[in-house]
């Protein structure tokens, strides 16, 4: 009795003081710039949030740490061990020379120069000793626990305080997390439809054969049919299939293994194009009118270049306020472009002020609000969005494979690569999906077609045509300039030609005739006897020094 009073008081405590909104400054925008744009993000809400993580050991110092990098406002850690030389290996917010003290108080030291902003509360206690404020206060609970007892004894309280809790584990190479959401939590986990397609299922399951005598005998002829399938398959399909499969066994050794055994796609069979640069389309676009909000900002950093005579200087936080000022105007212009666009002068007369407004609050969604300090920086750099957890998950991932494909290197095993060898992790879903990548024959860094051979060459930056002969020369390819015609394999444009004297220049320079670094240039024989050559087309990577 005394200890559900107890409870009750910490209850009320718990509601009586909420967390108070925590302020950003510049400096703490300025470190949180990336993931700020991730769709959906809000630092704000990270910002004044508090996790409880119960046990501080690997998984413990892993999931502070990335919560800690995130921004998140509060920790509070609970543990009831001390540092042991053991726990070094995996625990990285312990080091040598910290054994001995509690856990606890080395992580919450750790965290705090991780993340300068952040708040941690620690216990070093037994889960259960703990009062229950400490469960209410926190907005979820993880359980990075290493026995089952102290697991079922967190798993009560979660669901008494109706805390959502993520659970988690492992053994060896095996891991699980389980998210627990108890009922009253207020958190909306399963899916409208999804529940109601199950209710539906349920209600099948309990038809009356009476009333329902059409339903019935149609899943009866539907099973039949299923029979039929089985009977065919197991008659006709699968004989065929185990011969065929012998066979491709007796050969296997002499015609596959070499072929299919180790090779997958390369990087490059999936790349066969270079991914757009948002710069150089901008570049465009640039001497005209800006398009879009990023348009806008690399504008900006041109007006400044003219204003200034220099170009912004990205780490001065005074060269980014005035650069996010030209951009502003160039946004501004940009709005009323587009306004005047869609708004002739004679419907413009016949509008009434609300419509107006409506225009120009669209016009204002569709190209975003004012720039803030770090969309300058995010633009201009070419940043993409980066969020921790996606980081060390991925992360993981690599050093995984890493660690099983040196085993293989040495000769030993401790399991197989990933088959398919590409997996794409969903953080939304949760979803790990392994993806067949094929190998392309075409591809410029892998591929091997009958007749054809890929070459890297390196030039200087000003070489001429000329030189791509000189450089296959150096690389052991010795080609007669006047037997060989050379194309840009992109767009088929001819670069030299021996019998046509306007692409038979000797002086023209690569770079005049737009091949930039890693683009790909294509030597193709001209003469009749082409017959007996082994190698009738090069496929050549041109790289500037
Ligand atoms: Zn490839």
């Amino acid at each position: 009795m005394n200890h559900l009073i107890l409870f009750l008081i910490q209850i009320v405590v718990g509601i009586m003081e909420p967390m108070e909104k925590r302020e950003f400054s510049l400096e703490e925008r300025k470190m949180y710039a990336r993931q700020q744009l991730v769709e959906g993000w809000d630092q704000e809400t990270i910002k004044n949030s508090c996790a409880l993580i119960i046990g501080v050991g690997a998984l413990g110092c892993e999931i502070a740490k990335d919560l800690a990098l995130m921004g998140i406002g509060k920790l509070i850690l609970v543990d009831m061990d001390k540092i042991e030389t053991s726990n070094l290996s995996r625990q990285m917010l312990f080091h040598a020379g910290d054994e001995g003290r509690t856990k606890v108080e080395v992580a919450a030291e750790r965290l705090k120069l991780m993340a300068p902003f952040l708040e941690v509360e620690y216990y070093f206690d037994k889960l259960q000793n703990l009062p229950m404020d400490i469960y209410q206060r926190s907005d979820v609970i993880i359980a990075a626990l290493d026995n089952v007892r102290a697991r079922m004894d967190l798993n009560k309280i979660a669901l008494r305080l109706k805390k959502p809790m993520v659970e988690g584990g492992t053994i060896g190479f095996e891991g699980h997390v389980q998210n627990v959401i108890p009922k009253g939590s207020n958190i909306k986990f399963h899916e409208r439809e999804k529940v109601i397609d199950e209710i539906v299922q349920e209600k099948l399951w309990n038809l009356s054969e009476e009333e329902y005598t059409e339903y019935f005998a149609a899943q009866e002829s539907i099973e039949k049919l299923e029979e039929r399938i089985a009977l065919l398959k197991s008659q006709f399909i699968e004989p065929v299939v185990e011969k065929v499969r012998q066979q491709v066994e007796n050969e296997f050794d002499e015609k596959y293994s070499e072929d299919y055994l180790d090779q997958t796609a390369c990087y490059r069979c999936l790349v066969p194009i270079p991914p757009p640069d948002d710069k150089l389309i901008a570049a465009c676009t640039l001497k005209g009118i800006p398009r879009n909000r990023n348009h806008c900002v690399l504008k900006a950093e041109l007006n400044f270049e003219k204003k200034y005579g220099r170009m912004p200087d990205l780490d001065n936080d005074e060269d980014i306020y005035k650069l996010m000022e030209l951009a502003k105007e160039e946004l501004e212009l940009l709005r009323e472009r587009v306004f005047k666009e869609n708004v002739s002068d004679e419907q413009l007369s016949t509008l009434s002020k609300e419509e107006i407004q409506k225009w120009k609050i669209n016009i204002r969604d569709t190209f975003g609000p004012n720039y803030v300090f770090e969309d300058m920086e995010n633009i201009l750099g070419n940043k993409i969005a980066a969020v921790q957890t996606v980081s060390s998950i991925i992360a993981s991932i690599q050093s995984q494979e890493a660690l099983k494909l040196i085993f293989r290197a040495k000769g030993r095993d401790i399991g197989p690569p990933m088959d398919p060898p590409y997996v794409n992790y969903s953080g939304i879903y949760g979803i790990f999906e392994q993806i067949p990548v094929f190998k392309r024959e075409d591809c410029i860094d892998c591929g091997d077609i009958e007749g054809e051979e890929n070459v890297s060459i390196v030039v200087p930056f000003n070489s001429k045509v000329m030189d791509i002969f000189s450089a296959l020369d150096v690389s052991g390819y010795k080609l007669d300039s006047e037997k060989w015609m050379i194309t840009n394999s992109m767009n088929k444009e001819i670069l030299w030609h021996p019998s046509i004297p306007t692409f038979k220049d000797p002086k023209a320079l690569l770079q005049s005739l737009k091949i930039k670094s890693n683009d790909v240039v294509t030597l193709t024989h001209l003469s009749k006897d082409i017959g007996e050559l082994e190698i009738k087309k090069y496929n050549v990577i041109v790289s500037y020094l």
